[in-house]
Order: structure tokens, then sequence, then C-alpha cells
């Protein structure tokens, strides 16, 4: 969605939409959009600037990084944007805001639980479905 200055009052104004997962492009290999974005905006005006408050809720589909395990979890994200008003007619493109907001915030790993025990090295067995035989030699 693009937004317009113009279509932001000084009093603020909420919009809302929902962006495919697909148009967003930001999968990788061990992180994935599970479905579409919904996005909630709320828009003012603070003296010569426009500001945005972007809330993003979605779900997101992780490979934890210990046991390999695949799974889906929640994914909420908010963030603000700001940029100084040249023109009224000036629009703002919501979805690459999102886009590279999501971007900067896919963690270089992903686990599914911070206590995850991660793979046997011995016998690749997966550690958080109970102890394997090898601990037992
Ligand atoms: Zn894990
Ligand atoms: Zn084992």
């Amino acid at each position: 969605m693009k937004i317009k200055v113009k279509d932001i009052p000084a009093s603020g104004t909420e919009f809302s939409e929902s962006i495919s997962a697909s148009s967003l492009d930001v999968d990788r290999d061990y992180w994935m959009l599970a479905r579409d974005v919904d996005v909630d905006i709320y828009g003012e005006r603070i003296a010569d600037y426009v500001s945005l408050k972007i809330r993003l809720f979605s779900k997101k589909k992780i490979v934890c990084c210990r046991c390999l395990e695949e799974i889906e979890v929640p994914y909420e994200l908010s963030f603000d944007w700001q940029d100084k008003v040249r023109d009224e007619l000036q629009e703002i493109d919501v979805d690459e805001l999102v886009r590279q907001e999501i971007l900067l915030n896919i963690a270089v790993r992903e686990l599914c639980s911070d206590t995850c025990q991660g793979i046997c090295p011995e016998c690749g067995g997966n550690r958080n479905k109970g102890e394997c035989n090898c601990a037992k030699d």
C-alpha cells in the first residue's frame, strides 16, 4: 500500500492492510513467512514531520539451528518511521518499509527454544525427544 502524505491529518489516522507473503519476498532457507502479513498503521503529523507507527502480525516458519526441526510460531514486529514533509503529494511506500524492516530483523540463527538440546553428535538423534543410548555408554 502507498499512503499519500496529504491523507494523514495532523490529528492522526489509522490504516490497515494485508501484504501477501510471496510479494514481500523475504524468505530464506531457515526463515519463511508462513502466512500473509497483517499491517496496522497509525499515521500522524508532528510539526514538519510525518510519522508512522507500524505493527506487523503474521506467522513464521523457522528451522532451528541446533536440532534442525521446522516449527511455526507467531511473528510480530513493530517499528516507527518518520520523514520530513517535502510535498503533500509525496507517497510513502508502506510495503517497502515493511519488507526492509522484516529483513533487518531476521536473526542470523533461529532456535526452536532457548533450552533446545540439539542433536547428538554420535547418533544424530534429536535430544529434545529424549535421551539416546549414546549417553549411557
Ligand atoms: Zn531446536
Ligand atoms: Zn546419540
